[in-house]
């Protein structure tokens, strides 16, 4: 199986990338963060992320990991997945790891966007306005996005590096010019 972590501070292009991605090689395209926001609004579960995902903040590792087996359990014939949005934790990528062991699979690699801070609070600023979503559009809850990013989930990067899986993508450019740098990465480890 081709699974694939598609890393990323928040606005640096996981979601665009993750649809090329899924097209190109016919992979289910799973975001957490998109999960979270389809869930019925009236739902405890959707209440308590709602609490907070408003915020900036990250929803609980246990949560969070029961949501995401789920949401792969549902894609038994899948010939890969991307993950767009998780692990974002160390215990996340733990998790996941233990996660696809017991389905005899694995993470394949990480594919990690670098992208400069200023160049993402433009970007999600931009993006608040075709988004409508409340935490691209708020300065506080952005920093604290992207702090929680840097405190939190850039670690995540050196567990999978430790095992030898980290890809480091230039995250800034064109979208299509992007879409060919990660193309070319997943070529090289196929
Ligand atoms: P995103 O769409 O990936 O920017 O996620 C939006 C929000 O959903 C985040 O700010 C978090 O509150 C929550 N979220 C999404 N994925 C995760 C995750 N893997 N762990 C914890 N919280 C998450």
């Amino acid at each position: 199986m081709l699974n694939i972590v598609l890393f990323g501070p928040p606005g640096a292009g996981k979601g665009t990338q993750s649809e090329r991605l899924r097209e190109e090689y016919d992979l289910v395209h799973i975001s957490t963060g998109d999960v979270f926001r389809a869930l019925d609004p009236t739902s405890e579960l959707a209440k308590l992320a709602k609490s907070y995902s408003v915020k900036g903040n990250l929803v609980p590792d246990n949560i969070t990991i029961q949501i995401l087996e789920g949401e792969v359990s549902k894609h038994p014939e899948a010939l890969g997945v991307i993950y767009d949005g998780f692990p974002r934790t160390t215990g996340q990528a733990e998790a996941l790891d233990k996660f696809l062991e017991s389905k005899d699979t694995a993470v394949k690699t990480m594919i990690s966007l670098v992208v400069p801070e200023d160049e993402l609070k433009t970007r999600l600023i931009a993006r608040a306005e075709v988004s409508g979503r409340a935490d691209d559009a708020d300065s506080e809850i952005i920093q604290n996005r992207i702090n929680t990013y840097k405190k939190s989930t850039a670690p995540v990067a050196n567990f999978y590096k430790a095992q030898d899986k980290l890809i480091e993508i230039d995250g800034v450019g064109s979208i299509d010019e992007i879409t060919g740098r990660i193309f070319n990465a997943i070529e090289t480890i196929k």
